[in-house]
């Protein structure tokens, strides 16, 4: 049967934050826009990093900010320079979103929403030329190279003169990012890194007497160390192991560990505001028949899930000298069994390699073809980079395929 082909200017695949802002860039530019998306509304996950406050960017000097991306960074900075965490913070403004900025420098919206942006910024897209196909799942290229899609009507195949692929990585596959594109894209010569989880929590090996206690528990003002990375905050205690900020931070490290040698072990500041020798001193004053419990809780404020990770992480006779037990108080060992699966992730790494991109995101061996988002491979902590970096691929990706479509 022969199907029904139909034909399309500019089609972008993916309705996270990338493929809407490369929506954004060529709608402004007055070209009409066609967006699929494989689920029945658009930007889900943008929704769900919502929910725990988001997080649009960071406000921290921009040379700190490009460090943050790696080993990508080289390939990211002009791109993220033509759309800086400021010019982030003035879209939202523009988008009838206020900002604030954290004492951290973190920005996020005041009312640290995602769902009345995402509404303000889809009506606006539309008003503009934009028209969204939900349910319709990309399936790849047919063998005369047309998009394939499958939807609740059955497939169908669409022409398109320039394609934006923003079809994001691989973590929350049931909010759209399922990661079905990577044979695709392989098929046709396109190199993809293994996609990895990034910026997730570790299983633990915690004793049932210790999950009976503290699972739940927030760990406040820690400082976790691994390979050289000191990162401050505060993390919590689940039933399987460990998950917040710090911990995502130096997730990358702990997983090419444990990749690399079978084992991972963090060092736990449990008193990162004070230092080795004021712990010491305040051990060495008499304990006289104060249980030991008692003894830390009175000298150095010491207690509860704190408490619980020295018991738990410990040997019986680090308790037994003053300056073992400040040592250990400062860098508490904490077994790493592995990661979480990459379904719980935050983000993913790998990706799309950045040898198959021109400067302009386009595909070297698919003509017209751009990428734009997570699905590409770089990688950042939390901390908004992993928003910004999307918003600002989409941008460019958008913006080279406009000139495409209408060279200068
Ligand atoms: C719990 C959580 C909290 C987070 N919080 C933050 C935060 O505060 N700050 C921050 O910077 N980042 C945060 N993130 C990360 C951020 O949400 C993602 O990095 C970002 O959404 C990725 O954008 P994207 O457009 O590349 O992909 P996605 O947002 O994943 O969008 C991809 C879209 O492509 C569609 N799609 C996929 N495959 C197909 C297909 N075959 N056919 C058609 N459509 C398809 C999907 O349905 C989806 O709509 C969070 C993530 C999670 C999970």
């Amino acid at each position: 049967m022969t199907q029904n082909i139909k034909n399309n200017r500019a089609v972008i695949i993916g309705g996270g934050p990338a493929g809407l802002m490369a929506a954004e860039a060529l709608t402004s530019r007055g070209i009409t826009v066609d967006l699929y998306d494989a689920m029945p509304s658009l930007g889900r996950k943008f929704l769900m990093a919502g929910k725990s406050g988001l997080n649009l960017t960071h406000g921290e000097p921009f040379v700190d900010f490009l460090d943050r991306f790696g080993h990508a960074r080289q390939n990211l900075k002009p791109i993220l320079e033509a759309f800086t965490p400021t010019d982030i913070e003035a879209w939202a403004n523009d988008l009838g979103v206020e900002t604030y900025v954290g004492t951290s420098k973190r920005v996020f919206p005041k009312d640290f929403k995602a769902a009345p942006l995402l509404r303000a910024w889809l009506r606006r897209l539309r008003a503009n030329g934009l028209t969204v196909h939900a349910r319709h799942k990309w399936n790849g290229w047919a063998d005369n190279g047309v998009l394939a899609f499958d939807t609740p009507k059955g497939d169908i195949l669409i022409n398109a003169e320039t394609t934006i692929l923003a079809l994001g990585g691989a973590s929350w596959p049931k909010l759209g990012s399922d990661a079905n594109w990577v044979p695709w894209l392989v098929k046709n010569g396109v190199s993809i890194l293994p996609l990895k989880a990034a910026n997730c929590g570790f299983d633990v090996d915690w004793s049932a007497h210790f999950l009976d206690r503290f699972e739940g528990n927030p760990v406040k003002n820690a400082r976790l160390s691994f390979r050289g990375a000191r990162i401050p905050g505060d993390f919590v205690i689940t039933a399987r192991g460990i998950e917040g900020g710090p911990v995502y931070a130096l997730a990358s490290k702990l997983i090419e560990s444990l990749d690399n040698t079978g084992s991972a072990t963090l060092a736990v500041d449990l008193l990162p505001d004070r230092s080795g020798a004021d712990i010491q001193a305040r051990l060495s004053r008499p304990r006289g028949k104060q249980s030991m419990a008692t003894f830390l809780k009175k000298n150095l404020n010491l207690s509860g899930v704190k408490a619980g990770i020295l018991y738990e992480c410990t040997a019986k006779n680090a308790f037994d000298d003053p300056i073992n037990l400040a040592a250990t108080i400062k860098a508490v060992p904490l077994a790493i069994d592995k990661p979480r699966p990459i379904e719980e992730a935050i983000s993913t790494s790998g990706g799309v390699a950045w040898h198959n991109l021109d400067k302009g995101l386009h595909l070297n061996v698919l003509p017209n073809v751009f990428v734009a988002g997570e699905m590409l491979d770089w990688d950042a902590p939390t901390g908004g980079y992993l928003l910004s970096a999307c918003l600002a691929t989409g941008r460019w990706a958008g913006q080279m395929a406009a000139k495409h479509l209408i060279p200068a």
